[in-house]
């Protein structure tokens, strides 16, 4: 089924990792699927921009132990229009012209009982877009009907975009993290996209939050957008005792971590408060979390991981953000600049999102 409004070329722009931890190439003429090539319940999405998680570093890294598929189109923040759906199929909640966002979790089977627990996420037969399928670094986009996310009136599509992963991931961490109104929680990666995003999130939750990251930029970012406090983890001597300090003297709460290298995890069983919970978002590569047991025992600390979110996160993730509550901090660029904003979210550079215009 294919609108005679929509003219779906052939081919296409696309910045493709060609082999396990190659170096991207931006491409002209990447073939488009056509509508008659779309099987059941797919649908094919003209994309208008996407955000860059430092998840697509990773996969473009092979920093896993598990390995992205290749030749691999990453991005999973993915902004545009469906001018496509796969003949014969049933029920689909969107239709021709709808304005939708393609997240991580492009599809999971909604019948196994992750899902049927509502952890679609973690269903046994997940498909995720820049990863184990092609994603958003592409003009054109194949995904699932059952999956996209409807993006609602009254928020730009370069607004919404980095909510699909950035924005679903911390909405949903913070929600399990077990705080509640006027409890501490402390961010460390808070002035990545992950993190600003975490901050305003936590903020409307009625939360009191420690910002840790490095650089004026940050700071400055951090505080504007509702952090009480801040802390420089290049600067601090006894990051232990200052995460205290800040915190009433008894640590915070809940830590949610998204940084993306391991030491941001190490010290916190010894800052948290008794009966503290540890949020583990960031992904290093084959980090390891050194937990002291006698501590997490003695101080009853819950450590819990938590993964993107299912199709209920993202609505009500997106429905904050359309609201006003949270607002992603960004700079557009071309799919070209792709690969130096690699090097930037590398380096610790990038502050809040980069968002790619795909069109351009
Ligand atoms: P980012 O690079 O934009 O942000 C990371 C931030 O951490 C940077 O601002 C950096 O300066 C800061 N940082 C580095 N070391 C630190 C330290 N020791 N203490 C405090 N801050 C420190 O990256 P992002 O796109 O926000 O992604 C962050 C991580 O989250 C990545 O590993 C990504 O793969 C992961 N991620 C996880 C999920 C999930 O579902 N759990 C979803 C999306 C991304
Ligand atoms: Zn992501």
């Amino acid at each position: 089924m294919s609108s005679p409004n929509y003219t779906i070329p052939k081919t296409q722009k696309a910045a493709i990792v060609p082999s396990v931890g190659g170096k991207l190439e931006i491409v002209e003429d990447h073939p488009v699927k056509q509508p008659k090539d779309l099987l059941p319940g797919e649908c094919l999405v003209k994309l208008e921009c996407t955000g860059v998680c430092h998840t697509d570093l990773h996969a473009a890294k092979n920093d896993w132990p598990v390995p992205a598929k290749t030749p691999l189109i990453g991005g999973h923040e993915g902004v545009g229009i469906v001018v496509a759906v796969g003949e014969h199929t049933q029920d689909s909640p969107v239709k021709l012209g709808d304005r939708v966002g393609i997240k991580w979790l492009a599809y999971s089977c909604l019948d196994c009982e992750p899902c049927r627990k509502g952890l679609e996420q973690v269903c046994y037969h997940g498909k995720y877009s820049g990863f184990t399928v092609d994603g958003t670094f592409s003009q054109y986009v194949v995904s699932w009907v059952s999956h996209v996310t409807p993006i609602p009136e009254g928020i730009d599509s370069t607004e919404a975009a980095s909510i699909l992963c950035a924005g679903i991931t911390v909405y949903r961490a913070i929600k399990y993290s077990n705080t509640k109104i006027g409890d501490w929680i402390v961010l460390p990666g808070a002035g990545g996209g992950l993190g600003h995003l975490a901050v305003q999130y936590a903020a409307a939750m009625g939360l009191r939050v420690l910002a840790i990251d490095t650089g004026n930029e940050k700071r400055d970012l951090c505080l504007k957008l509702g952090a009480e406090k801040w802390i420089d983890f290049k600067e601090t001597k006894n990051l232990v005792e200052d995460v205290k300090a800040a915190t009433d003297g008894f640590g915070p709460h809940s830590a949610v971590i998204t940084a993306a290298n391991s030491e941001a995890f190490e010290e916190a069983i010894d800052y948290l408060r008794p009966g503290g919970s540890l949020m583990v978002v960031g992904l290093p590569g084959h980090g390891k979390l050194a937990a002291d047991i006698f501590f997490t025992v003695t101080k009853s600390i819950s450590i819990l991981g938590s993964y993107v979110g299912n199709r209920q996160d993202a609505r009500e993730a997106l429905d904050i953000a359309a609201r006003g509550k949270v607002k992603c901090y960004y700079v557009v660029k071309p799919l070209s600049a792709l690969q130096e904003t690699y090097e930037g979210l590398a380096k610790g550079t990038v502050v809040g999102r980069v968002v790619l215009n795909m069109q351009d």
